[in-house]
Formats: structure tokens, C-alpha cells, sequence
């Protein structure tokens, strides 16, 4: 479980300091899809990097699975992100003159070759793009160099998956696919945080929380699951549930 309390996070900038992020309390439990979305310069990916350990925040708490993780040093914070966290961001890094497999086996460190192989290709199997092993970067398209991205993200089986505008670069059809897919992973049981600026994408996700200058100014369930949420009717529900794809194709 993800819990941040009054985060703060300010950059120093010549002589001014920014406060990215000013004050934020939230609480994600696990298996939620949880969309952020925000303002250009909101503090949207300085929060995902302090949730993702790639950062620590300058004021307040951030507690994952309970342990305090908000002052820990650059090799625990890796080790962390090594056990815990699978992070995609909106250009894919993928190295260029290295096959898919190899580009979804380098975070495994441990083991041996062919059981790192086996398990990248479990991974790409999950993106529907084992039959794409063997192909480089430059032979996939946006949205399967970024499903690339997901597999080596998911190899070392993390509980949690970040996504810092995953679908910023691709084509409507192709973003939808990958909205959809970061909706199977967390009816797989794993924690989702998605970072996006686009409505129609955000809406595949059960929560939306909304920044603005730092702090959060909305927050919002869109509990779609069937049968679910009290008060809306059956209608309602299944509206919301099948909205995104119904967008896919227009
Ligand atoms: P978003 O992802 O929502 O666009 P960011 O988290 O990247 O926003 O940035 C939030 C604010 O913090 C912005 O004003 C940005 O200019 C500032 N900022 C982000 N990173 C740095 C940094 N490394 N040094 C100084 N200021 C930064
Ligand atoms: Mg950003």
C-alpha cells in the first residue's frame, strides 16, 4: 500500500526555490488503478518519482507496504524499485540495437541466462508480443515498443506499476490499447498509477486524483466494476465500463 503524508517536494532554481509539490496526503490500496492527472508543471511527475524511489520527497512521509521509504539511501531506494516497482514512462528507453527479449531481460540481474529468458519471454508473452522477440525497436510500432517497455517492466514481477504519460507519443488507437492493458494488470491484482492528460484515457482507471501547483484538488472514484458501486444504476455502471473502448474505434 502506497501512503504519502504531506509530501512536500521544492527544487532549488538559481535563487528561487520551486515547491513541486506542496503538501500531498493520499493513500492507494493495493490492486486500485489510480489515475493523476494535472496541469503542465502541476507536479505530476515529480510525485511519480517520489513514488516510483527514484526520488525522496523534502517534507513528510511516504510509507510503502508500510515501511518508511521517505529517507532512505540511493542503493535501498534501488533495491526497492528492484522488488517492488515497474516504471514506464512516455518515451519508451528501449537500448536500439537490441532485440525486444534482450531489451525486456535487462533488469534481471540474477539467475541464469535461460531462466532470464524464459521469464522475458513470460513477460512479452503478457503484452501479446512473444512473437515479436526477435525484432528490434526500430521494427516495432509506437504502441509495441511501448508494450516492450510494460514486459521489461513487469519482469521482475513488481506489485506496483507507474506509468508517467505512457501514451503521450502514441496514436489514439494505440494509447487505448495501452490504457486497456494497464487495466488487465491491475485486475491481475497490481497496484496501477497512470499519469495522463487525456480524459478518454484517465477514464479506464477506478480513481482519478487531480493536482494542481502541488496539491491535490480532486479526487474521484469511477468505480466501474460490475455490480459494485451503491447508488448508480446497473446502466450507469456499464456506461462508464465500456465507455473507453466504445472510443477506441471513433
Ligand atoms: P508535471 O509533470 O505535472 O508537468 P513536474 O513535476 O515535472 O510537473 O514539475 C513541477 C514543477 O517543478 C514545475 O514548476 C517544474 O518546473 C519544477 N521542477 C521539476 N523538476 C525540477 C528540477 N529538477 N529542478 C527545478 N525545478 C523542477
Ligand atoms: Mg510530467
Amino acid at each position: 500500500m502506497i501512503e504519502l503524508e504531506g509530501v512536500a517536494k521544492s527544487y532549488r532554481a538559481g535563487a528561487a526555490q520551486v515547491r513541486a509539490l506542496d503538501g500531498i496526503d493520499l493513500r492507494v490500496d493495493d490492486g486500485d488503478f489510480v489515475a493523476i492527472m494535472g496541469p503542465s508543471g502541476s507536479g505530476k511527475s515529480t510525485m511519480m518519482n517520489i513514488l516510483g524511489c527514484l526520488d525522496v520527497p523534502t517534507e513528510g512521509r511516504y510509507l510503502l507496504d508500510g515501511t518508511d521509504v521517505s529517507r532512505m539511501t540511493d542503493d535501498e531506494l534501488a533495491e526497492i524499485r528492484n522488488r517492488k516497482i515497474g516504471l514506464v514512462f512516455q518515451s519508451y528507453n528501449l537500448l536500439p540495437r537490441t532485440t525486444a527479449l534482450a531489451n525486456v531481460e535487462l533488469p534481471l540481474v540474477y539467475g541464469n541466462q535461460r531462466a532470464r529468458r524464459t521469464r522475458a519471454l513470460r513477460a512479452l508473452e503478457e503484452v501479446g508480443l512473444a512473437d515479436r522477440a526477435g525484432h528490434l525497436p526500430n521494427q516495432l510500432s509506437g504502441g509495441q515498443q511501448q508494450r516492450v517497455a510494460i514486459a521489461r517492466a513487469l519482469v521482475t514481477r513488481p506489485t506496483m506499476i507507474l506509468a508517467d504519460e505512457p501514451t503521450g507519443n502514441l496514436d489514439t488507437e494505440a494509447s487505448h490499447e495501452i490504457a486497456r492493458m494497464l487495466g488487465r494488470l491491475s485486475q491481475a491484482g497490481r497496484t496501477v498509477v497512470l499519469i495522463t492528460h487525456e480524459e478518454e484515457i484517465a477514464a479506464y482507471a477506478r480513481r482519478v486524483v487531480r493536482l494542481r501547483d502541488g496539491r491535490v484538488v480532486g479526487d474521484e472514484r469511477t468505480d466501474a466494476r460490475p455490480g459494485g458501486a451503491e447508488g448508480s444504476g446497473e446502466e450507469a455502471t456499464r456506461e462508464i465500463a465500456v465507455g473507453p473502448q466504445r472510443e477506441a474505434g471513433a
